[in-house]
């Protein structure tokens, strides 16, 4: 009977096993069908200046229209892609189209783009960016790349040489989800980032927890110190609000002021918004 039970719980655990296979092999079918049909897609969110108030630039967020799901966001695919090397060709093809679209939106807003630690061992990121700023006519300043510390976990002397020359031509580079690695602050002096991204996670403590306010205020303050600016993410609440603006973060940005939303509706938001701040608080 012992042995009966082991045999079916093995047997389950097989049929888990190779149901989740099945599910993976069908997800990188249908990825690499989307790829070919055009099935992605790039949401916006505002990111809001706390100096004026007003938007200062958009964060470019990938999404999938999937014929039979529905919108999907990266969590449910851009593992899959960076394990499958997809994230390259799509990762250039998010760099493309968010050049083009702000270059179109607005003269003067700000553009940041998420990149992978993938697109770094593959080398041609440098090329890649540089040609699609060419090819939207828009200048370098107005690109911010956000990479996350897996880029610097690499520890290769290429990935350094690629950020330095990203920041040679003139694009900033921002450290995004700030706080939620290992070693971040080592990070800061590995890199001359431009900008720091307070997680989300430490935003939504800010009222209630006395560590998550000390926190942010710390970064908040060695931004000041070291010239580079603080952006709080996912920034949900009027009170959050307040006290981002008490411990002297630079940008805001998160539902409370708009959720990502298609290209068109970020320029009607654009048209009616003006100081954002005011309005929220
Ligand atoms: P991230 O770069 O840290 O982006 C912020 C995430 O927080 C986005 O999730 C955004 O929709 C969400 N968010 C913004 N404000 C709020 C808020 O007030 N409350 C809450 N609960 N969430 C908020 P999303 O769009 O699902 O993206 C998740 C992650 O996927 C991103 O995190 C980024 O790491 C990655 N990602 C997105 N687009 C790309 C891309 O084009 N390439 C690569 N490689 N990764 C991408
Ligand atoms: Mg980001
Ligand atoms: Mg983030
Ligand atoms: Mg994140």
């Amino acid at each position: 009977r012992a042995k009966d039970a082991g045999r079916r719980a093995y047997r389950f655990f097989e049929t888990e096993m190779e149901s989740r296979l099945r599910n993976r092999r069908e997800l990188e079918v249908d990825l690499r069908q989307a790829m070919v049909t055009g099935e992605f897609e790039i949401f916006y969110q505002p990111i809001v200046s706390l100096a004026t108030g007003h938007i200062s630039g958009v964060e470019a967020l990938l999404r999938w229209r999937h014929p039979r799901e529905g919108l999907k966001l990266p969590g449910s695919f851009v593992p899959l892609c960076e394990e499958i090397g997809l994230i390259v060709p799509l990762g250039d093809w998010v760099v493309r189209q968010a050049c083009r679209d702000v270059a179109w939106l607005s003269d003067h807003l700000g553009i940041a783009i998420n990149l992978s630690s993938v697109q770094f061992k593959q080398h041609g990121i440098v090329s890649t960016v540089t040609q699609a700023l060419s090819h939207a006519n828009l200048d370098p300043a107005r690109l911010e790349l956000e990479i996350t510390e897996s880029v610097l976990l690499l520890e290769s002397e290429e990935t350094l040489d690629a950020l330095h020359q990203l920041r040679d031509i003139g694009v900033r580079i921002s450290m995004d989800d700030f706080g939620t690695g290992y070693s971040s602050l080592s990070y800061l002096r590995r890199f001359p980032f431009d900008r720091i991204k307070i997680d989300r996670s430490f935003i939504q403590g800010v009222e209630a927890q006395a560590d998550c306010r000390a926190i942010i205020r710390a970064v908040s303050s060695l931004g000041t110190d070291l010239g580079i600016d603080t952006t709080a993410e996912g920034v949900e609440t009027k009170e959050q609000l307040r006290a981002l603006i008490d411990e002297g973060v630079t940008e805001v940005q998160g539902f409370l002021f708009s959720r990502p939303v298609p290209l068109d509706e970020i320029r009607t938001l654009l048209v009616n918004s003006g100081d954002m701040v005011g309005a929220a608080a």
